[in-house]
């Protein structure tokens, strides 16, 4: 059998301390868990179900990479987001089994070009234009379980050239990692491969080129990528 056409390479993600790599499937963004970011983006947090949005696999920026300042946006924003990369797929996941779908945790960011997302959101538009862009998707190295075990609590934050920009902790999710990880497999039959960014908390903001971003997860690897000068 041949491809008509030279078939892309598999997007891949690095695993700390080896030199192996998780091979990447989908990537799923919960869009609104934390009380104090649905406050700042004007929405009322409540425990109404969670909502998700993709990215393509291929967005990914990996750790100590840069990338260019994305085209069409002039307002390009962070958010620092605890990452969940899943060693085992299913579907109606129960709650109960849910942690044992998950390979290892990462820190990442969603890159979101808010002017198109706010644009979509005002003509009731998919976000795929604010979401889903090329390098839209930074993702520090995997930290599997069997090493960091299942961080439910500890500091989330994002630094951009030193400067804090977004502090929280784990434990103010509003959905948890167990109840994204089912609810979401109840929309979509999971694979292994999928990555799960969990939601953002406050502070959000616009960086522009020459910015070094530093996100952190307590016990997670570091993730360091730089906006190219234009
Ligand atoms: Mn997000």
């Amino acid at each position: 059998m041949n491809f008509v056409i030279p078939p892309a390479p598999r997007p891949s993600l690095a695993v700390e301390g080896t030199s192996d790599r998780y091979p990447l499937h989908r990537i799923y963004c919960v869009g609104r868990n934390y009380a104090a970011h649905t406050r700042e983006m004007g929405g009322d947090p409540d425990r109404s179900p969670p909502f998700f949005f993709m990215k393509p696999a291929d967005c990914i920026v990996e750790n100590g990479d840069s990338l260019p300042y994305p085209p069409a946006t002039s307002d390009l924003h962070h958010e620092v987001e605890l990452v969940v990369a899943l060693g085992k797929g299913g579907a109606n996941i129960p709650l109960a089994q849910a942690l044992e779908h998950v390979y290892g945790y990462a820190v990442g960011i969603d890159l979101t070009r808010r002017d198109l997302q706010g644009d979509a959101k005002e003509k009731r538009q998919p976000w795929d234009a604010g979401k889903g862009f090329r390098h839209s998707a930074p993702c520090g190295a995997l930290r599997p379980v069997t090493a960091v075990g299942h961080p439910d609590a500890g500091t989330i934050e994002l630094k951009v050239d030193g400067e804090i920009r977004q502090t929280g902790d784990l434990n103010q999710m509003i959905w948890t990692v167990p109840e994204v990880i089912s609810f979401l497999s109840g929309l979509f039959a999971l694979e292994a491969g999928d990555l799960i960014f969990t939601g953002t908390p406050a502070g959000v903001a616009a960086v522009g080129p020459g910015a070094l971003l530093e996100a952190r997860v307590a016990g997670l690897a570091p993730l360091n990528v730089t906006i190219e000068d234009s």
